[in-house]
């Protein structure tokens, strides 16, 4: 995310606005000030993240509050192993902060630049067919509904509004604090190797429920997926990291210097596309380590990309990959990101992507560079096919009639919005498009 002369633009550089004003609370109070004020003012008002959404679900052209200010550990319960965190969290400060309580988060995904709030807000998911994303680890949060009242949300307070709450799009207030259910510190043992495309696919059910964490990237114009393989081992267990430079040689040289290069020259020269992805594949050689959860978890990415990602019933993945490829091909495009297949288990939260269902992910990229659109829309048939369900913060084109029929708790949700944010100020187009007014 960045601000350069009062505009704001999100990561992927594909959502920009000028809020009519920028506010940065430094407590609680401040935030219902600001939710109150906006309101006499006739404004709208929302709090961005880290602005990592794909989606315009972000963007705030009224108040725009940066919670910055309230972050960091608020109180630790360490007979639960629950944590209370100011909302505006970023999810790199958490292992600093929960080491010294021997916790950890039960599941990560790619990346942990996005806020808390922000990451759970979108359903934010790693991968593992026995865990659920990040918003299923709240066991309580704070709002500031549409009037400016503060909300306790918890398993005794106001409990029915937890299924709607935990994972609430930003529609339904301004979060300012999140209590988290941890898991005692654990380390991974990574496995990274490539192995013939149509044989993961064949074994892909069974693999997303055992091992711990399983996924795998596709390469468009190749026959081999790059299978990442995550076992969960105890603290004590003997950590065997990837040395600096073998790590700094295959994540900043290989996997995004090399990739940046690749991407620009495949814009360019598209025919060079096919044969890039083949030697990407032969150079990702087979990789062991084991280290500490986030170590392994989280990847650094700095080649900016957009995307789309799509969760299936489990059982329908391997299908709607086989068509998304055939469809690359008949199409003759030239599609130099690669493919990411992960897996959640079934959760309660009423527009999690993994409601109701054990859940299967595919998410389609494009250099930011490339106009996604014509990808994206094909794919996007294909998933919708395959009873598929957008990822919230990621781009998709489907709007509140079509979601209602994807989410059986739709109108339950919307009336959790119409008695916290009757008046709609924490609106947007985004919102209104998915949601309905
Ligand atoms: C490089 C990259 C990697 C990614 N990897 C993954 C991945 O592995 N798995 C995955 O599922 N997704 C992934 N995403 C998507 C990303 O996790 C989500 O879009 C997430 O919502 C971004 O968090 P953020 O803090 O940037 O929130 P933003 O994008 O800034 O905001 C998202 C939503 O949260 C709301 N919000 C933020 N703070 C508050 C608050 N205090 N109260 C109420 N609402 C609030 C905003 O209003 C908005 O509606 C990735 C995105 C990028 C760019």
């Amino acid at each position: 995310m960045s601000a350069s002369g009062g505009v704001w633009t999100n990561w992927a550089r594909n959502q920009s606005v000028r809020p009519v004003r920028v506010e940065r609370p430094r407590s609680v109070g401040a935030v219902q000030r600001a939710v109150v004020s906006a309101g006499k003012a006739g404004l709208r008002i929302k709090a961005v993240g880290s602005g990592h959404s794909f989606s315009a679900i972000a963007v705030a052209g009224g108040v725009q509050l940066d919670l910055l200010d309230l972050a960091g550990l608020i109180s630790v319960d360490p007979v639960l192993g629950r944590v209370t965190l100011a909302a505006g969290t970023r999810l790199f400060e958490l292992p600093r902060l929960l080491e010294p309580h021997g916790l950890a988060l039960a599941n990560m995904g790619d990346v942990d630049r996005q806020t808390i709030s922000g990451a759970t807000s979108t359903g934010t998911h790693g991968t593992g067919g026995r865990f659920g994303g990040l918003a299923t680890q709240i066991t309580a949060l704070t709002l500031v509904t549409g009037d400016g009242t503060l909300l306790r949300v918890s398993e005794t307070e106001n409990a029915e509004l937890l299924p709607a709450a935990r994972l609430g799009l930003g529609a339904l207030g301004i979060l300012v604090d999140l209590t988290l259910q941890c898991v005692p510190a654990y380390l991974l043992r990574a496995v990274e190797a490539a192995e013939p495309l149509e044989e993961v696919l064949d074994t892909y059910l069974d693999r997303s429920e055992n091992p711990d964490h399983f996924e795998f990237y596709w390469f468009p114009h190749t026959d081999t997926a790059l299978t990442k393989t995550n076992t969960r081992l105890p603290a004590d267990a003997g950590r065997s990291p990837l040395g600096r430079v073998s790590r700094w040689v295959d994540d900043e040289l290989l996997a995004n210097g090399a990739y940046r290069a690749i991407c620009a020259l495949g814009r360019l020269a598209p025919r060079a596309v096919p044969p890039f992805n083949r030697l990407a594949t032969r150079l990702s050689g087979r990789r062991e380590f084991t280290d500490v959860s986030n170590r392994v978890f989280v990847t650094r990415r700095t080649v900016r990309f957009r995307e789309m990602e799509y969760a299936l019933p489990r059982e329908q993945v391997p299908a709607a990959l086989r068509e998304v490829r055939a469809l690359i091909e008949e199409r003759g495009w030239r599609i130099s990101f690669p493919i990411e297949v992960r897996s959640a288990a079934a959760d309660d939260l009423w527009l999690s992507t993994a409601s109701g269902r054990d859940t299967g992910y595919i998410a389609v990229h494009r250099y930011f560079r490339e106009d996604p659109a014509e990808y994206f829309d094909a794919v996007e048939a294909i998933m919708r096919a395959h009873d598929g369900r957008p990822h919230w913060g990621k781009l998709h084109d489907r709007d509140a009639d079509s979601l209602r029929q994807s989410y059986p708790h739709f109108d339950d949700f919307l009336s959790v919005r119409d008695r916290l944010d009757p008046e709609r100020r924490f609106s947007n187009s985004y919102l209104e498009r998915v949601l309905g007014r």
